[in-house]
């Protein structure tokens, strides 16, 4: 009789951590971990926003290529 549940290898889950939480998690893909997906989709429209924040420090970028002038 051949038990192939308790052969860990195509059925199982990946065990990583997740790198956005670098938590223990163990999904189907090397991803974000199933909490984390679903943060992320929650998130979905915000991320037009961080995008934009990041644009902010570019603008500390000119003084200090004047400040290199000297
Ligand atoms: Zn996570």
């Amino acid at each position: 009789m051949i038990v192939d549940d308790e052969r860990p290898d195509m059925s199982l889950d990946l065990d990583f951590d997740c790198p956005r939480c670098k938590g223990p998690a163990s999904e189907s893909f090397y991803g974000p971990c199933s909490s984390c997906r679903r943060e992320l989709s929650l998130l979905g429209g915000d991320k037009r926003d961080v995008r934009a924040a990041e644009y902010e420090p570019k603008m500390n970028v000119t003084p200090n290529q004047v400040a290199t002038k000297e």
